[in-house]
């Protein structure tokens, strides 16, 4: 099969920058954009079927920031069936979407699930890729290749805006079902852990350490995906991690992470905490769905997460912090995450857990709203309709007694 451009994982580190830039799908000026794995049945695949719905990259009007042309929604659908296939490998399968976007000359992935991003640049445009099917092509290619456990594919890539809207609910609902099916799970009820490297392409020190109380950084795996992928692909970006002995069960230290940690951060990094923002804090890649940061102000903790477009209570936007968060090192009072981990007893434990969250944006305070409820905070927390800085946040808590500020949270250990 013949493509415009080279394939191959020399172009995984590729960064596609605005100057670059032909178009986009997805991404933060887009509402609606998904990108979804389905193991099916093999009667309901047509073998290495591509289809395109909506207009095609020939159709659309190239980017220019001063048109406001350039930026389309999207979905893509990846159908897969094989006999060792079932639906938890479907996680897995979709996360292969970011590296074989990247490992396409010209072409950059980031993110996932609902906040897939996609570009493509002006000298693959100028090659002749002009056609999303020859990047479904080039899926279909690269699934059966390298994944030898798909037997049948087919792919779906969606641009019509009406369509996208409509079958984003879907989505919406199996990645809830996915997210719900590790909750109940603790790290002490299991003995392996799962890493991933998936993101050194762009962060060559970050390794996400994925266990149950702690989904992957992007939120795109859990600890169930984890398992599905090291057994389904043993020599591929996700690996087991065997636990080890806990070094520290407040800060969450295992010798399983710390040893792996050593092997693949390239010696940057020899320790790792699972449930502590500060000394040695998970790596942040750039695929975080949100980020963790401390206010020294007030002693607390924000979240904030890539869709919020506007200024944080510290004055610096999502994407602004983002650039100082990631890249794969281990930055102290910042940390990198899965929205998912919210939601975990574990998280941030060490540091006071969720009662040391003092600001969030709205969205966040209802989407969590049953965990902040559960530790007596929801009404505590501030967000930006709250307030503006930390000067008026200090008054907030103070005003509303947050348990941190009151002295009521006591750290453990
Ligand atoms: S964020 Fe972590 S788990 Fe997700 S793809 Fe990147 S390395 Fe893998």
């Amino acid at each position: 099969m013949e493509f415009h451009v080279d394939i191959g994982p020399q172009y995984e580190g590729e960064v596609v920058r605005k100057e670059d830039l032909f178009l986009e799908f997805g991404g933060p000026k887009v509402k609606c954009k998904f990108e979804l794995a389905t193991v099916k049945s093999p009667e309901e695949i047509e073998h290495e079927k591509v289809e395109v719905i909506g207009p095609d990259i020939s159709d659309l009007e190239p980017y220019a920031d001063d048109k406001g042309t350039g930026s389309y929604p999207i979905a893509i659908l990846i159908d897969v069936a094989g006999a060792e296939l079932d639906k938890d490998a479907e996680a897995i399968i979709e996360r292969r979407i970011h590296m074989f976007t990247n490992m396409t000359e010209g072409w950059y992935h980031m993110n996932q699930r609902q906040d897939t991003w996609l570009r493509i640049n002006k000298d693959c445009a100028k090659k002749g890729f002009n056609s999303l099917k020859e990047l479904g092509e080039i899926y279909n290619l690269l699934y059966t290749s390298e994944m030898s456990i798909i037997e049948k594919i087919q792919t779906t890539i969606i641009t019509d805006p009406e369509k996208v809207k409509e079958l984003l609910p879907h989505a919406l609902e199996v990645y809830a079902a996915r997210d719900e099916r590790a909750r109940t799970l603790r790290d002490e009820d299991v003995d392996t852990f799962y890493g991933c490297v998936l993101c050194q392409s762009f962060a060559p020190t970050h390794i996400s350490i994925i266990t149950p109380d702690r989904i992957a950084n992007c939120g795109a795996i859990n600890w169930f995906d984890g398992r599905a992928a090291a057994k389904i692909d043993p020599d591929g970006p996700i690996f087991s991690i065997p636990k080890g002995d806990l070094i520290d069960p407040v800060k969450g230290e295992y010798t399983g992470a710390n040893k792996v940690e050593a092997e693949r951060s390239l010696g940057t990094y020899d320790r790792v905490y699972l449930y502590s923002a500060f000394e040695h804090p998970h790596t942040s890649c750039g695929c975080f769905e949100a980020i963790v940061f401390y206010i020294p102000e007030v002693d607390g903790f924000g979240v904030v997460h890539r869709e919020f477009k506007g200024n944080t209570v510290v004055g610096d936007t999502f994407s602004h912090m983002a650039g100082e968060t990631s890249g794969g090192k281990q930055v102290e009072g910042r940390l990198g995450t899965g929205l998912e981990q919210l939601r975990s007893p574990k998280f941030i434990q060490a540091d006071g857990g969720r009662k040391r969250i003092v600001w969030v944006p709205k969205d966040i305070k209802e989407r969590y709203k049953e965990a902040f409820q559960a530790d007596g905070v929801y009404d505590k927390i501030a967000t930006e309709e709250d307030v503006k800085d930390t000067d008026e946040l200090l008054q907030f808590l103070e005003k509303v007694g947050h348990p941190w500020m009151t002295g009521e949270v006591e750290l453990p250990g």
